[in-house]
Parts: C-alpha cells; sequence; structure tokens
C-alpha cells in the first residue's frame, strides 16, 4: 500500500480510506473512521443518487446503542431526527404453529438461582403443572405487552437493569443523519457513479476507481459499500458468495410503507408467518413500515404484492417495491486493500433485523485491526474475516431454527422447512436443549442463551429434562419464589410510562430546548 499525502500523524502518513457507497453502511463507516481515527485516516466517500440505498433496514438491535453512543450522538435527538421509535424485541405469529405468538425479548428470563439459569428451575415447575408462562419473567416481554417504555436501569443489583432496548428507525433518514454528522468531523463526499475500477497488476489491490464524470479517485484502504452490487469485493479472486439459500429459501421482499394506524405505538417489531414467508411490521413515529419476506419458488411476485397489500392494517404510503437477495455470504470480506462491510459483505434475511448489527460488527473490527503505517498484515485481515464468518454462521443458525421449529403443513413453504436437513451445528444444539434444556455458550456474536430459549420455547419445543441441580430446592418454596417473582415482574412494568407518552416528552423537551 502506498503512503498517503494528506496529514501527518506521529510520523505516520495518515491512510486515505475511500468508502464506496452512502447507503447506511457507507455513512456508518464513514462517521466511525473520521470519529476513532482521525488522526490515522483521510475518509472519502463515494456515493450516487441515481443508484439509490436499500433503505429498508429499519429495526435494529440493542448493540447499536453503542455506535451512537460512541459517535457521541444525542439519543433523543437522533430518535427525532429518524422518527424513531424503541424496540424491546420481536413478536413472532403463527410461526411454531398458526394462532402462535411470543416475543423474543432484548434481555433475560427470571433470574439465574445458586449458578443455574432461571429456565432449568421453571421446567421443573412447569412438569407440575406451576411456574406459569415462561415469557412473564421477562420484563421486556411484559412491557411490550403493555406498550409500556422507561430506559434500564444502570444498577446491577435491580431487576430493571434485565432488559435492553433497540431503535426502529425510519432507513431513509439514518444515513443522511448519518451524513451530515460525518462530513462536519472532516468526511469528504463525493457524487458521482463509479464506471471503472484499476487494480494493481501484480498485487491485485485496488489502485483508484473511476467515476463517470472521469474524476479518479486513488485510496490506499478502499472501504465497498456498495451494497448487492460488491462492486470492488467482487473484483477479488476466492470472494464469491457462501449459498445458504438450501436452509434459508426467502429471496424476495416486497416492502410498502402504511400510515400509522389510530391506537398505541408498539415498542416492538412483529414478524407474522405468511404463506411463502412471512410479514414485517415495523411501528415508526410517522408511519408503519411493512413488507413480505418470501420465497420465490413458492409465491409468484403479484400474489406476494396481493398478500402483503390485504394484510397491513393502515393506508398504503407508497406502491409495494421489489427487492430481490440471496441468503449467504462473501468467502472473505476483507481481502488485499477492499473490505467489503454491508451488504456488499452477505445478508441474511431480516427475520431477526441482523444487517445492521453485522455492519456494525465489521466496523469496529475493521478499526480495531486498521492497518499500522499503510502495511496490511495477513494475520490482521485473516482475524477479521474470522470474526465476520463467525458472526454470519452463528446467526444463521438461530434464522434457521425459526423455519424448522414448526408444526406448520399448511403450504409448500412451510412442509419444506419443516422437513428440510438442517446444519449439523443447529442439529446438535438442538439436540442439547431437548434432552435437558441446555444451552451452548458463546462469548463473541449473536445470540445469547435467553435468546435460544424465547425461540426454543416459543416454537413449541420443550426439553425432556432440567439441570439436576434445580431439584435442590424445596418444591414449594420454589414455587412461591416463582410466584413471587412473576408479581415483581408486572408490578415494575405497571409503573413505567407508556411508550408513546415517553417519546413526544422527549421530542417537547427538545422542541423546548432548541
Ligand atoms: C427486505 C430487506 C429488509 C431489511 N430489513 C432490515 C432490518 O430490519 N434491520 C437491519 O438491520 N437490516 C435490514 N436490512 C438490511 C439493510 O437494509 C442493509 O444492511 C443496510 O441498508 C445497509 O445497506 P448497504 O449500505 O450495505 O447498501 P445500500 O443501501 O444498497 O447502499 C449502497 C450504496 O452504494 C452506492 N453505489 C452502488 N453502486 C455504485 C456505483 N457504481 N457508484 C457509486 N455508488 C454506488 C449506492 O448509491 C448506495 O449509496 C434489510 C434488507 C432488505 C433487503
Amino acid at each position: 500500500m502506498s503512503k498517503g499525502t494528506e496529514g501527518e500523524a506521529a510520523g505516520t502518513a495518515k491512510q486515505r480510506v475511500v468508502v464506496l457507497g452512502g447507503g447506511t453502511a457507507g455513512w456508518m463507516t464513514a462517521a466511525a473512521l473520521v470519529q476513532h481515527l482521525p488522526h490515522a485516516c483521510s475518509v472519502r466517500l463515494v456515493e450516487s443518487a441515481e443508484i439509490g440505498i436499500v433503505g429498508v433496514g429499519e429495526a435494529t438491535l440493542p448493540h447499536i446503542r453503542a455506535f451512537v453512543e460512541e459517535l457521541g450522538l444525542d439519543e433523543a435527538e437522533f430518535m427525532s431526527a429518524t422518527h424513531a421509535t424503541f424496540k424491546l424485541g420481536i413478536e413472532f405469529r403463527d410461526f411454531g404453529r398458526i394462532g402462535d405468538r411470543y416475543l423474543h425479548p432484548f434481555g433475560s428470563f427470571g433470574t439465574e438461582m445458586n449458578g443455574v439459569p432461571f429456565h432449568h428451575y421453571w421446567l421443573r415447575m412447569r412438569e407440575q403443572g406451576r411456574g406459569g408462562d415462561l415469557f412473564d419473567y421477562s420484563i421486556a416481554n411484559r412491557m411490550a405487552a403493555a406498550n409500556r417504555f422507561a430506559p434500564p436501569s444502570t444498577d446491577t443489583n435491580s431487576m430493571l437493569s434485565t432488559y435492553s432496548y433497540a431503535y426502529q428507525f425510519d432507513a431513509t433518514l439514518f444515513a443522511p443523519y448519518l451524513r451530515d454528522h460525518a462530513v462536519a468531523r472532516g468526511a469528504i463526499r463525493t457524487e458521482g457513479k463509479v464506471i471503472d475500477v484499476e487494480l494493481d497488476a501484480e498485487s491485485g489491490d485496488v489502485v483508484a476507481i473511476r467515476l463517470d464524470d472521469g474524476e479518479r479517485i486513488t485510496g490506499d484502504l478502499f472501504v465497498d459499500c456498495s451494497g448487492f452490487r460488491g462492486l470492488l469485493i467482487g473484483q477479488a479472486p476466492g470472494t464469491a458468495g457462501v449459498d445458504w439459500s438450501r436452509w434459508l429459501p426467502c429471496d424476495r421482499a416486497v416492502a410498502m410503507p402504511t400510515v400509522s394506524p389510530p391506537g398505541p405505538i408498539e415498542p416492538y417489531t412483529r414478524a407474522t408467518a405468511m404463506a411463502a414467508g412471512w410479514r414485517w411490521r415495523i411501528p415508526l413515529q410517522h408511519r408503519v413500515g411493512n413488507g413480505y419476506v418470501y420465497s420465490s419458488a413458492h409465491i409468484a411476485d403479484d400474489a406476494a404484492a396481493d398478500a402483503l397489500v390485504a394484510a397491513v392494517e393502515g393506508e398504503p404510503m407508497a406502491e409495494p417495491r421489489l427487492l430481490r437477495f440471496r441468503a449467504g455470504r462473501r468467502k472473505r470480506s476483507w481481502v488485499g486493500n477492499v473490505v467489503s462491510i454491508g451488504l456488499a459483505s452477505g445478508f441474511l434475511e431480516p427475520l431477526e433485523s441482523t444487517s445492521i448489527y453485522l455492519a456494525q460488527g465489521a466496523i469496529t473490527q475493521m478499526i480495531a485491526l486498521f492497518p499500522a503505517g499503510g502495511r496490511i498484515a495477513d494475520e490482521d485481515r485473516d482475524e477479521f474475516n474470522r470474526m465476520v464468518d463467525l458472526e454470519y454462521d452463528r446467526i444463521r443458525d438461530f434464522l434457521i431454527l425459526h423455519y424448522h421449529a414448526t408444526t406448520r403443513d399448511d403450504s409448500s413453504f412451510w412442509n419444506h422447512v419443516r422437513t428440510m436437513s438442517v446444519p449439523d451445528s443447529l442439529q446438535e444444539k438442538m439436540e442439547l436443549f431437548r434432552a435437558a434444556g441446555r444451552i451452548s455458550k458463546y462469548t463473541q456474536g449473536l445470540f445469547l442463551e435467553p435468546s435460544w430459549l424465547a425461540v426454543y420455547i416459543g416454537q413449541g419445543i420443550v426439553p425432556g429434562g432440567w439441570d439436576q441441580r434445580a431439584d435442590a430446592m424445596d418444591p414449594a418454596g420454589l414455587a412461591s419464589a416463582l410466584d413471587r417473582l412473576r408479581g415483581k415482574v408486572a408490578a415494575a412494568v405497571a409503573d413505567m410510562p407508556d411508550h408513546e407518552a415517553f417519546i413526544l416528552r422527549r421530542n417537547a423537551a427538545i422542541e423546548a430546548s432548541s
């Protein structure tokens, strides 16, 4: 890699980072780079209004809060600018069985006792017809059901610290919001369409990109955020996609916003199973985002659009918009001097709102492994690729579980996903849980124990046993402890403000102070 010419820091030339793409991934990357490495790099972002952005990623995971905080953004102001609402989890309807409903909450169930996860005690009580509904031990679940919201407590001894939250925002406003922030801190924005990529004949590194107006932009490190096109990463050998469509057959979506219906703004995303996939419903402050994610092998585009229009509640604000994709990831996301982030690196359908999280994780890794002095070490690249692969592989298994753990046999799609063979890694996890409620643990990446528990139980996988240590407690004492716990959860939630009222109060405070 050549040395940059702009700026000098501690005797090392700044690296010239060129970000291709101004969607959510591109502007998240640019904003993070100017925030964390202003001394180490200059950032130039190229985007094309003619091509546009995907702009339907509206539901996020709690990790995004750290990203927002690290950029120094004011949460209330950011939420107001992107018409955001709070998200306490995802409600799944009709997945395990038609008529079923459960929330995958951001937070834990009950409290660990004597070092044993709570659900083992619950399983023991359940066997005796006691203990109630597992989901009543989740604060986030009860909050969502009651449309309440209050930020979690920072006191880790408090029950009110056992849940978390994310945001649901207008994706078409998020990238421009970050753009203003990044540009104000030194990122350079160039409008133009890339029509050619110049490679070094020997190393295969990208030397420059050429725009339709003839401008040639050189750089040291290129971040490919060009979306599904993968314009730069696609030039590198050995980066073709790993295809997971045999397990995740949904390959299209129709999206359509609607006017908010009268009634409360729910602090959660809803996923409702449909004949050939599922439908999202994401309530924002000013409208509702909807979309039908489906398998084109099981339903035609027109029929999917009709099914979406028939299912939504409010007045449509636009025609249904078609999007195509395929489940999978690049074999390698960082090759030579090109790092791919966002849709250019891969895509897993939005059933658990993981795409922006994956972009955030890749940005964090890239910044942590940012090449010092311009030399990209093979080990650093390998570490980046290892981490990205790990994240994708784990999320893949979790998503497949939502389809496979079902008794539905009412359509060719559900018959297919119910009877398909699943990856060994998922099969092993399911068997482990079925035997005695054990959930394989890992310290890095999505998803943790409570998430797996929610989907297993929510979709009807009930273990045949439990951790034997849970038998050490006297049953009558355990039953009353569980009753008390459920009562405490309900009482804590009853004291919380209404979600919409909380947002309106904060908006009013912003207006009053501006
Ligand atoms: C149906 C659907 C629903 C989704 N829902 C969610 C969700 O709920 N939660 C979530 O986290 N994620 C979701 N996602 C994913 C989310 O939308 C993306 O991860 C996010 O928008 C990032 O996209 P991106 O920036 O990688 O690509 P894009 O938004 O496609 O941006 C690509 C950028 O590259 C530029 N570009 C491309 N080619 C050129 C060129 N030749 N010259 C110059 N510029 C170029 C474009 O102009 C654009 O600025 C969803 C995706 C889909 C398809």
